[in-house]
C-alpha cells in the first residue's frame, strides 16, 4: 500500500518539486493550492504519470474552515494520512519594522504559523487514530536564525515560531511514533521572491552564500523526502538547513 502524503501549497516552487519527487518515491498525494489551480493540476498530472494517485484541493490555510474541509476531503478520498508537508507560506514586500501594519502581521502569521499549526493538528489526530505513526515536515527558513533585518523580520519571526512548534510538537507525539521536523531552506529559486516584489532577490544575495549560488526547489525536495522517509527513523524535533552553508 502506498503511503498518503498531504502537501500544502503544492502548486508551485518547493511544494510542487516535493510533490513530483514524492510521487516517484511511492507516495499517493493530496495536494493543496490557494489561487493557482492550473499549476496544481499540472503537478498532479505529473504525479499520476509517475504512478501516484494524486488529488488537488483548494484551501486557503489562513482560513480554519478551509483546513478542516481539506482534511475531511482527504479522509473521504484516501482514508488515511501518513505524512504531511506543511509548505504553504508567504513573504511580503521588504519593509522595516517601523513600517509594519497590523494587517500585514495578521496575514503573515495566519498563513505561515496558525495555518501550519492547524494542519499539523488535523494530521496528528488522524495519525494517532491510525496508530501506525507518521511524519510531518514543517517548511521553515534559515531566516528563523538570521532575523532578516530591513526585509522581513515578520517573516523570520513566523519561521522561528514554526521551529519552536516543531520542537514542542515533536516531543508531544514522539511516543505515538510520529516524527516532526523543520526543513530550513536558504535562498531557493522560486516565485516567492517575485511575490515579495524582487524577482532577482535570490540571485542578488547569492554572493553571501558560502557555496556562492542559490539552491533549487529540487534540492529542497530531496531533503524533505529524506525527513519523511524511514531513513530518518531516529530524527525528530530537528532542524535541517538546506542553504549552501548560509
Ligand atoms: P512559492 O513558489 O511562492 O509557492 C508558495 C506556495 O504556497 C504556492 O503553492 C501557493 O499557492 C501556496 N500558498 C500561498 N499562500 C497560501 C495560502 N494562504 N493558503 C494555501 N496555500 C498558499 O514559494 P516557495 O519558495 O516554494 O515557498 C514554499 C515554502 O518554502 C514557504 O513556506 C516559504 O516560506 C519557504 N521558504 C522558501 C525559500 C525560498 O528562497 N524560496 C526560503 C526559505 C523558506 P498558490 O500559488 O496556489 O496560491
Amino acid at each position: 500500500m502506498r503511503p498518503v502524503c498531504v502537501i500544502t501549497g503544492a502548486s508551485g516552487g518547493i511544494g510542487a518539486a516535493t510533490a513530483r519527487l514524492a510521487a516517484a518515491r511511492g507516495y499517493d498525494l493530496a495536494l493543496s493550492y490557494n489561487g493557482n489551480k492550473a499549476a496544481a493540476e499540472a503537478v498532479a498530472a505529473d504525479a499520476r504519470k509517475a504512478g501516484a494517485r494524486a488529488e488537488i484541493y483548494r484551501a486557503d490555510v489562513a482560513k480554519p474552515g478551509d483546513i478542516e474541509a481539506l482534511f475531511t476531503a482527504v479522509d473521504r478520498d484516501f482514508g488515511r494520512i501518513d505524512a504531511l508537508v506543511n509548505n504553504a507560506g508567504v513573504v511580503d514586500m521588504a519593509a522595516r519594522v517601523t513600517d509594519f501594519t497590523h494587517d500585514r502581521l495578521r496575514r503573515m502569521f495566519d498563513i505561515n504559523v496558525i495555518g501550519a499549526m492547524l494542519a499539523a493538528k488535523e494530521a496528528v489526530l488522524r495519525m494517532q487514530a491510525q496508530g501506525s505513526g507518521g511524519s510531518i515536515v514543517n517548511i521553515s527558513s534559515v531566516a528563523a536564525r538570521l532575523g532578516s533585518a530591513n526585509e522581513f523580520v515578520d517573516y523570520a519571526a513566523s519561521k522561528a515560531a514554526i521551529d519552536t512548534f516543531t520542537k514542542g510538537l515533536a516531543n508531544e507525539v514522539a511516543t505515538d511514533g510520529i516524527r516532526v521536523n523543520s526543513l530550513r531552506p536558504g535562498l531557493i529559486e522560486t516565485e516567492i521572491h517575485a511575490k515579495g516584489g524582487e524577482p532577482d532577490r535570490a540571485e542578488r544575495l547569492a554572493v553571501n552564500v558560502p557555496m556562492k549560488r542559490v539552491g533549487t526547489a529540487d534540492e529542497v525536495a530531496d531533503a524533505v523526502l529524506y525527513l519523511l522517509s524511514d531513513q530518518a527513523s531516529y530524527v525528530t524535533g530537528a532542524f535541517l538547513d538546506v542553504s549552501g552553508g548560509r
